[in-house]
């Protein structure tokens, strides 16, 4: 479950030019527009990220004119990234006087359920035609990524590390699997049934077996333990950012289940070479700096965020953002572009 809503203490306030009722607070790496006096450096408040959806309570009603959404039935507001006076403001703090119910806390804590705080993923629904066989397989690590906006230290731990600079792509996420002779197909929540119905009616299991990754799966005994994860992207999937007449499935991670890591974007390159080389039918995502220091190379978070706006690799329309991954070890984390946020619909 993703923390929506936690307590966070302000690190900093600066002013807004030309204003004086609002100031920007800065908490962790999000900034986010508050009241004049509200807050002092060093106070606690409740911080919403963005993509929360809010009930529809009296402490949230001047979100109303902005953020009224309808969420599968249900009324509420949703927070997403502003532009407010010329300065960025993502999510939502408040002081912790509007929330009598949290009666101890603690920087850090989450306050997610307690607040029932919802995520705003409107267009899940594709994600669930078919039959679904169960969870996510345990044995395999899912695909999400933390925001590097939530991760301050690496500023300060991880400045020697070189990183994978891939294109982050706007699709959804496809894992397919070969465990113990065992294949399966999974969406980024659940694994789906390989079942008639699902190879004709269904994204991802369709596309496992059109592109021949299931044959090739099923051929290739020397790969027995591994998942093959990509964003799937292209016509009827989250919006089709690309603008493409197809489905597309762009590799970004092969997970070794025996020694439940990560494989190298090194090993990565190679299986999929190997892939590739036998006819199977998918891309990988753009490897736009193959491995650099990168938090040395950006400096701070205003420069690295700054760096992830532009254009995509796959053609003219803006990038959604970069994911870097730790050429050796596990670290990683997503750099989701400002410039992409604020034109979501
Ligand atoms: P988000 O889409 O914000 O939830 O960010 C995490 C998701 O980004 C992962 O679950 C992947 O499906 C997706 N993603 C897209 N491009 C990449 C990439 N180049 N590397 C890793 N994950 C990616
Ligand atoms: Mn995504």
């Amino acid at each position: 479950m993703r923390k929506l809503a936690t307590i966070r203490r302000v690190d900093k306030l600066l002013p807004i030019e030309k204003a004086d009722r609002i100031e920007l607070a800065v908490i962790d790496g999000w900034t986010c527009v508050v009241g004049k006096g509200e807050f002092k450096v060093g106070d606690c408040g409740v911080y919403f990220e963005v993509d929360s959806f809010l009930p529809i309570e009296p402490r949230y009603e001047f979100l109303r004119s902005r953020c009224l959404k309808t969420l599968r039935g249900n009324k509420g507001f949703r927070l997403k990234t502003m532009r407010m006076r010329g300065v960025l403001s993502q999510g939502l703090l408040m002081p912790m006087k509007h929330f009598p119910e949290i009666l101890r806390y603690d920087a850090g804590d989450d306050v997610t359920e307690l607040l029932h705080v919802e995520l705003w993923l409107p267009k899940a629904e594709i994600h669930m035609s078919g039959t679904m066989k169960g969870n996510f397989p345990i044995f395999i690590q899912k695909t999400d990524q933390e925001r590097v906006q939530n991760l301050p230290m690496l500023w300060d731990a991880f400045k020697e590390t070189r990183f994978e600079e891939t294109e982050k792509l706007d699709g959804t996420s496809f894992t397919c699997y070969k465990f113990a002779g065992k294949i399966g197909v999974c969406s980024r929540n659940v694994e789906l049934e390989i079942n008639e119905e699902n190879l004709r009616d269904n994204l991802y299991v369709k596309y496992a077996q059109d592109s021949g990754i299931l044959k090739w799966l099923r051929e290739n005994e020397a790969f027995d333990n591994i998942a093959i994860q990509g964003e799937l992207v292209g016509h009827g999937v989250q919006g089709n950012h690309y603008k493409l007449s197809y489905q597309r499935l762009f590799l970004f991670d092969i997970f070794d289940i025996k020694k439940q890591k990560y494989m190298s974007p090194h090993r990565r390159g190679y299986i999929y070479s190997l892939m590739k080389r036998d006819g199977v039918d998918i891309s990988h995502v753009p490897v736009t700096q193959p491995t650099i220091k990168i938090l040395q190379k950006y400096g701070d978070m205003e420069s690295l965020l700054k760096h992830a706006d532009g254009k995509s690799e796959l053609g003219d329309m803006i990038r959604e953002g970069f994911v870097y991954k730790a050429v050796e070890g596990e670290l990683s984390f997503k750099v989701v572009s400002n410039e992409f946020l604020l034109g979501e619909k």
